[in-house]
């Protein structure tokens, strides 16, 4: 497969999933509202399934991570001390000819308005902070000011001491944490790539100073080869070391996992070595004793942090991309979604080979043995090879038709997704058959 993305990708994904009901654009029927998507019946199962195989890799295979819930409205005091309310900000530049408003950082020509073409017409830029300020209950205004987090992390910063105390965890150990976050970005766009409110997947991993960088380096890796374990192509995939400029006042190390979006490469998350610093901004300003006491050198420590930060929609958007194909078979166009089984909206779905209703029953029963053990989609519309090829564009792995000789051999057929290949199974043994398959 060549590393150069199609060019016509973008549209093709953005009107795949607008037609197949994975992302509509929001308040559509009131003309829409800026960058901002509903996630439909296929994208809230997909969405869903991405979090889920996060989760899976990081809290559920370890023994070392644990997951939190934190809200999402919180005071400025937290913002204060995180330092966002100071340093939470983007370059903002308006072009005098046309009044569009860019980020300084992302022009390619700063120099040059792309929207109008005029040459040097960009206003000083001014620091523009992106954190979504709100009211809590009936009195605006100063002492009811609360922000929509930005960011989960400050979240598991917080209840460090929590955690701590109930989990009997210590360090190394991480606290990790899936949810919706808000920034006024100045520029968003490219369909869900960058959006006001998005998904994000966090994780703090806490550690004893000593062991920071092994633990830098082991969670570079171990990011990096989880797109790949989830389908996305190596030559589609890089891990790209940020420059001493690029890196935050707080981080001695960054990388980024970058995928080869139809634009260039561009982030799906960021592995920051963040040293103390959130830990002890926190303690200095709350009081809070936020440190970790070694009993077998009787010393107290603030332990050093390695974050690795992703972004839930971004990275459903990648997955797409990256599994969308079309093909000839048999002389007709099909376009399938090689998706991997644990991110495809369904794993399998059930179709009754005709719509006879000797077969419905049948059908119904195979649905029922499945659906308490995988998402299962039924369909008994439309002829076999289109609900095939319906199948593949939503990336089902299995499809599982179940004709007249089901009803004399209590058999099905089971339909591989990539390979088009046919198995009879008998239904007795189905469910542990895609077990096998799925795993
Ligand atoms: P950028 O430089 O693109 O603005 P960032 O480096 O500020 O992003 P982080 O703060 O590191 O992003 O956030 C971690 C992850 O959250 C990003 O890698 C991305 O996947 C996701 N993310 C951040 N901002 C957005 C957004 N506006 N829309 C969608 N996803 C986002």
């Amino acid at each position: 497969m060549s590393a150069a993305p199609d060019p016509e990708l973008f549209d093709k994904i953005v009107n795949l999933c607008k037609r197949r009901g994975f992302v509509f654009p929001s308040a559509e029927i009131y003309g829409g509202f800026r960058s901002t998507y509903d996630y439909g019946p296929l994208g809230v199962l997909m969405l869903r399934n991405v979090k889920n195989a996060w989760w899976r890799s990081m809290v559920q295979l370890r023994d070392d991570i644990v997951g939190l819930d934190a809200a999402i409205l919180s005071p400025p005091a937290v913002w204060e001390a995180s330092g966002h309310l100071a340093n939470f900000t983007d370059p903002l530049v308006d072009c005098k000819n046309c009044q569009e408003r860019f980020r300084l950082d992302k022009l390619e020509d700063p120099s040059n308005c792309p929207s109008c073409g005029t040459k040097d017409s960009f206003t000083e830029a001014r620091q523009f902070n992106l954190m979504f300020k709100t009211h809590a209950g009936p009195v605006e205004g100063a002492g009811h000011e609360v922000f929509l987090r930005p960011e989960t992390a400050q979240g598991m910063f917080l209840n460090f001491k929590n955690v701590l105390e109930t989990s009997r965890k210590k360090p190394p150990f991480g606290i990790a944490q899936v949810g919706k976050s808000f920034r006024n970005e100045i520029t968003p766009g490219n369909f869900v790539f960058r959006t006001r409110e998005f998904e994000q997947m966090e994780m703090e991993f806490f550690v004893p100073p000593a062991e920071s960088q092994h633990w830098y380096e082991y969670w570079c890796q171990q990011r990096y080869d989880w797109y790949l374990e989830h389908g996305i192509p190596a030559e589609q995939l890089r891990l790209r070391p940020h420059d001493a400029a690029e890196l935050s006042h707080y981080s001695s190390a960054t990388s980024d996992v970058e995928f080869l979006f139809p634009w260039g490469f561009d982030e799906l998350e960021g592995i920051a070595h963040r040293g103390d610093f959130d830990l002890k901004a926190h303690a200095e300003a709350s009081g809070a004793r936020l440190e970790f006491f070694d009993q077998t050198t009787n010393e107290h420590y603030v332990p050093h942090v390695i974050e690795p930060a992703a972004g839930a929609t971004r990275t459903m958007m990648a997955f797409l991309m990256a599994a969308y194909a079309e093909e000839e078979v048999n002389g007709e166009p099909r376009t399938v979604l090689r998706l991997h089984h644990r991110i495809a909206p369904y794993q399998v779905a059930v179709l009754p080979l005709s719509k006879k209703d000797t077969l419905t029953p049948v059908a119904k029963e195979v649905f029922q043995l499945l659906a308490p053990h995988f998402m299962c989609d039924y369909d008994e519309t439309q002829a076999i090879g289109r609900r095939y090829r319906r199948q593949d564009e939503v990336g089902t792995p299995f499809c599982i038709t179940v004709d007249f000789e089901s009803l004399e051999d209590r058999s099905v057929t089971v339909r591989d997704r990539d390979t088009m290949l046919q198995t009879r199974v008998p239904i007795a043994n189905l469910v542990a058959q895609v077990h096998g398959l799925l795993t």
